[in-house]
Formats: C-alpha cells, sequence, structure tokens
C-alpha cells in the first residue's frame, strides 16, 4: 500500500481560513531536564470531551505555560480519557475547533497540513476506511458557512529520520527538523488509511487517493507520495487532471 502526503497548491481558488481555537489545550510547559519551553503542534483529539472533568477541564479552556509537575498532574487527569495509542503533548488540544472561521471552504481543506477539514459530502466516500473519526467544528463564523468536519488521526506509522534524535527523557521534546515534504519517506507504514506519522504529518492510503481523485483536485490539493524507501516509484501529482 502506498502512501501520501496531502498539500495545498500554491494557488487556491478557495477563501476559507480558520484559527485554530480549540475547547481544550494540555497547557505548554518549562521542561527541568532540557530547559526547553514549548507546546502544541498536532497531537490534538477532537473527539475527547473533557467536560466531565470539571474543575481541571477549566483549566484547560485558556492557554498558559506552567511547570512540569503541574503540567504531568493534568496531563494524568486526561489521559483515562483518551484513545488507546494516543499520544499526549504539551499543548495537545482536545475537542472541537472553536475559533473564527471565514470564508469559503473547499471539499478538503490542510491550511494547516496537520488539520484535515472536510465538507460532510466527503466524509460519506470514506466508508470503511480507517484511522479518521469526524468530529463537527464548532466555529464562529464571520461571512462563511456550511458544516465542516474535522478528523481526528490517530498516531500510526513512523517518518525516516525521527529516531535518529533522542527525544527528553522528561518532557519527550525531539531536537528533530522535518525536512521539506519532497523528502519525506515513511521508515514504517501505519496500519491505517488515515495516520499521524510525527506530529504535524498527517499521511493517507492511497485508497483515500482513489477515492477522493475529484475532490482532491478541486480543492487544489497535491497527493504527495512519502511511501519508502527511497528511489521506489513515485506519482508526485496523482490528483492532477488528465
Ligand atoms: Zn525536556
Amino acid at each position: 500500500m502506498r502512501y501520501y502526503t496531502l498539500q495545498e497548491r500554491e494557488k487556491v481558488r478557495w477563501s476559507g481560513g480558520y484559527d485554530m481555537g480549540r475547547r481544550w489545550a494540555l497547557p505548554g510547559v518549562s521542561c527541568p531536564m532540557c530547559s526547553a519551553q514549548w507546546g502544541g503542534g498536532g497531537y490534538d483529539y477532537p473527539a475527547v470531551d473533557l467536560s466531565g472533568l470539571g474543575q481541571v477541564a477549566k483549566l484547560l479552556e485558556r492557554p498558559r505555560n506552567v511547570p512540569w509537575a503541574e503540567f504531568a498532574a493534568l496531563r494524568d487527569s486526561v489521559l483515562p480519557l483518551v484513545p488507546q495509542g494516543a499520544v499526549v503533548t504539551p499543548g495537545s488540544g482536545f475537542g472541537p475547533l472553536t475559533g473564527r472561521a471565514r470564508g469559503q471552504f473547499g471539499p478538503i481543506s490542510v491550511h494547516m497540513p496537520w488539520t484535515l477539514l472536510v465538507r460532510p459530502d466527503v466524509m460519506r466516500l470514506l466508508d470503511g476506511l480507517t484511522g479518521a473519526v469526524a468530529v463537527p467544528a464548532a466555529f464562529r463564523r464571520v461571512k462563511s458557512d456550511g458544516q465542516l468536519l474535522e478528523l481526528q488521526v490517530m498516531p500510526g506509522g513512523r517518518l525516516v529520520g525521527e529516531d535518529r534524535h533522542k527525544p527528553c527523557e522528561t518532557c519527550g521534546r525531539s531536537s528533530w527538523v522535518l525536512p521539506p515534504p519532497a523528502r519525506w519517506r515513511l521508515a514504517a507504514p501505519p496500519s491505517t488509511d488515515f495516520a499521524r506519522a510525527t506530529a504535524t504529518v498527517v499521511v493517507v492510503s492511497e485508497r483515500v487517493v482513489e477515492r477522493l481523485e475529484r475532490q482532491l483536485e478541486e480543492s487544489d490539493i497535491v497527493a504527495l507520495d512519502v511511501s519508502g524507501p527511497r528511489g521506489a516509484k513515485r506519482q508526485t501529482d496523482i490528483a492532477s487532471p488528465g
């Protein structure tokens, strides 16, 4: 099975845009081990509802930075509610997108490439495919209409290069810098049709690309082959017309 990353063309015909607000997020941290201050960047779980956590949920409503021990305690409250296999980091978000949206959205949106948004008609085409759960975005609308669904994509697969950088033993932060998308390769393929290969990289199987060929084209999105190993046959623009 081949895998692809979805990339917007430089010029797109859609005016849609949004802010990355989310109902809840773990705070960022100041790590006592590596001294990094960091948080956020992809490991988000829109289908996870934290409203049952009461006061703890309240603490997760506004972004901030906290000492490691405080972060660890908040994370421990959240972990029983996340799906198996979830990676939860400083800044991980939960619940639907809540920012402001404006403009018109195409069938598929990857403005923030680690966040996949689709229109409801697209979801019907993905019947039977694995690794994505659709969650309606709770955007505040400013001159924008129509429902959008965000896909919750679980971690899966692994990119070439990441395991050469040992993450901080306390906070898990890695010094690995992601190469440009044209050089992304999977060292290990995921077992699902949708997967998060690293925090900010979602990959989709050839079945997704085949089923959504017309919708990707209409969205001005190209599918870039990230199947390893290097030198394998590559189709760099499978969604182009003709
Ligand atoms: Zn650290």
